[in-house]
């Protein structure tokens, strides 16, 4: 029941029809891509996803870590299939060619990554810190930094972590007060992090801590920090382990779910102070560090993904399994399997439709970064930057907030055996219930996308977007197909949603930002629904023709109809959140502290 088949159909469909693959291989860099190999990396990642990564779910979440000694230890399993994954280069899929990477596009990483969130959360969460902290030096370190430690990064060799939050510095990071004293060609650093995904394991001989902390003459604030790189064991000159650094896990948090992920408090300088190194200048460090963060939530978006479609699997086939009752237009003969009965294919299309959507844009997006990076002209690479910047935050909140959703979802299509162990169904929505959490709450994600990305650019880049759905609306007009036109009146309705939101967001922030706080989530919940649709209308276009066209009848079929579905059944909640947006904050924030 918890087997695991990556969606290598709806991936390539969406890489290759909507993400525009082709326009992506003929970038600088990008030429080998093609879609044959492409085709072939998704097709070993799957393998590996389900034989390797998918067995290990269960049992991981069991065992959980431990710590022992000086050191963590991984469930069992996990350093034999973090070896292979090494070892099969999927570490450096999209890294630097220079320091060692393959240099594929960051939309063929992105369906990388669904797969291993997907088949094993916590797995994953390890080379998805590493993918950030590989970029955040790549595009800070010095050059020796860089040559010292960004091979075996990418090589997966040795792993990054992200070491921000301490007790009272969480979502504000202007509270940090981990010191780092300078001394000759380096730093020593003292202080303490907590929830420091894999701050320690056994998976590889040493962890690359990212830190942020202040210089002791440092100003007060978000001003006052720096970014430092402190290795578990520092490295010698002609690159092989030296001494053990002053840094370690002092414990490990027993938490809701991702078990076998260790969350490691971690101590700097407890004895002589851990030797770190500054990444990129002084007092700069929050914005060096935000290069790693963005790369984080764009993956954490992904991460809800990969938890949301193993929800969706394991509750498909329990569906097809479980037999109970008749619908109600069989009075007699044989009991159905509940997938028969309309409201279990309500819920089932629920996750499906959300699912598709959310694939499609979260790729769209990851083609958007490329762009950003290669494209020959630069104005079209500040163009797609400024999508990717207005977009993060919405990839990040609206895929984990419905990960949960989904996965809570997946429990009800089990009924009772949903809400045991046995069935795995409870372990998708322990798992997925942190993505929303870390890499910044929803909260903090709407704050960025209404206070920076949107007030950033007076609404210029979201109305180019707007612009850009325009057209697949006036696409849909014209097409001479009763679900085209469902579809297409549905993408009116959001898109007037979105439009008339972004209004008022942009009118009210200066006058009222109060009020503007409080509709920030529901802002940016709206703004993926029509995302969403938008992706969903332009893949019903894609499946009408190919359908016209006889190609692939199951799965275009498939695809419109659950357009179709996301049209009517999910779209309008876009107006309800309209409403809720304009509504203001003055109702949620009349009562005083004290009458709570
Ligand atoms: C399993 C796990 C793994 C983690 N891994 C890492 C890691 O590897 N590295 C790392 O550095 N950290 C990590 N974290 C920490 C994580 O990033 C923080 O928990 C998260 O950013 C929230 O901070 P906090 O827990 O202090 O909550 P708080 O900041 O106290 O927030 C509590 C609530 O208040 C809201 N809130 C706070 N401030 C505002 C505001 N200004 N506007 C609106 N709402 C606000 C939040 O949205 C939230 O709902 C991890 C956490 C967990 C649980």
């Amino acid at each position: 029941m918890t087997t695991y088949f990556a969606p290598t159909r709806d991936m390539r469909f969406v890489i290759e029809e909507l993400a525009g693959l082709d326009q992506l291989t003929r970038l600088p860099g990008y030429e080998d891509a093609t879609p044959d190999l492409v085709e072939a990396v998704l097709d070993e990642a799957a393998k590996l996803a389900s034989e390797v990564l998918a067995p290990l779910n269960k049992t991981g979440d069991a065992q959980g870590v431990r710590l022992e000694g000086d050191g963590v230890f991984s469930a069992d399993g996990f350093k034999a299939a973090y070896q292979q994954f090494v070892e099969g280069g999927w570490n450096g899929i999209s890294g630097a060619p220079d320091y060692g990477g393959q240099g594929l596009p960051e939309l063929v990483l992105t369906a990388t990554m669904e797969m291993w969130n997907a088949a094993n959360m916590s797995f994953a969460l390890c080379p998805l810190l590493n993918a950030g902290a590989t970029e955040a030096l790549k595009q800070h370190g010095s050059d020796a930094l860089k040559t010292q430690y960004l091979p075996n990064m990418v090589s997966g060799a040795w792993t990054g972590t992200m070491n921000l939050t301490e007790p009272q510095a969480g979502s504000d990071l202007s509270a940090v007060r981990t010191k780092a004293v300078p001394e000759a060609d380096h730093y020593r650093l003292y202080g303490q992090k907590i929830f420091i995904t894999w701050g320690d394991h056994d998976l590889t001989d040493n962890v690359v801590h990212l830190v942020l902390a202040r210089t002791p003459d440092a100003p007060e604030g978000v001003k006052g920090i720096s970014l430092f790189l402190v290795p578990k064991f520092l490295v010698n000159a002609d690159g092989s382990l030296g001494q053990r650094n002053d840094v370690q896990c002092v414990s490990v948090e027993h938490k809701l779910g991702i078990h076998a992920s260790p969350t490691c408090v971690m101590s700097f300088g407890d004895r002589d102070g851990a030797i770190g190194y500054l990444v990129g200048q002084e007092n700069k460090g929050l914005a060096h560090m935000f290069t790693m963060m963005n790369e984080a939530r764009q993956k954490v978006g992904i991460q809800g993904l990969g938890v949301a479609d193993r929800a969706y699997q394991q509750a498909r086939n329990y569906a097809k399994e479980r037999v109970q009752g008749r619908p109600l237009d069989q009075k007699s003969g044989d009991r159905v399997a509940i997938i028969q009965h309309p409201d279990v294919r309500r819920m089932l299309m629920t996750m499906k439709s959300r699912i598709e959507a959310m694939r499609a844009f979260a790729y769209v997006m990851a083609a958007d970064m490329d762009l950003a990076h290669k494209h020959p002209d630069a104005t079209e690479r500040r163009r797609r930057q400024a999508r990717v910047d207005l977009l993060i935050p919405v990839v990040k909140g609206w895929c984990t907030e419905l990960s949960v959703e989904i996965a809570s979802i997946g429990i009800q299509v089990h009924g009772g055996m949903g809400y045991v162990e046995e069935t795995g169904a409870c372990q998708y929505l322990r798992d997925a219930r942190v993505t929303p959490i870390y890499e910044g709450t929803t909260g903090i994600q709407a704050a960025d996308l209404v206070g920076r990305k949107l007030a950033m650019s007076q609404g210029t880049v979201m109305a180019d977007l707007i612009q850009e759905m325009r057209g697949i609306e006036a696409e849909l007009a014209q097409a001479n197909s009763a679900e085209l036109t469902v579809i297409g009146e549905s993408l009116t309705a959001g898109i007037q949603a979105l439009e008339q939101a972004t209004q008022w967001v942009l009118q009210t922030l200066s006058q009222d930002p109060n009020a503007v706080a409080v509709a920030s989530g529901n802002y940016l919940m709206l703004t993926g629904y029509v995302c969403g649709g938008w992706q969903m209308a332009r893949a019903a276009l894609v499946a009408k023709a190919k359908l016209d066209a006889g190609e692939d009848p199951g799965f275009h079929g498939a695809k419109l109809a659950t357009a179709r579905f996301y049209a009517e059944q999910i779209m309008p909640q876009a107006d309800a959140l309209l409403k809720i947006v304009r509504s203001g904050g003055s109702s949620i924030l009349a009562l005083s502290a004290e009458q709570f």
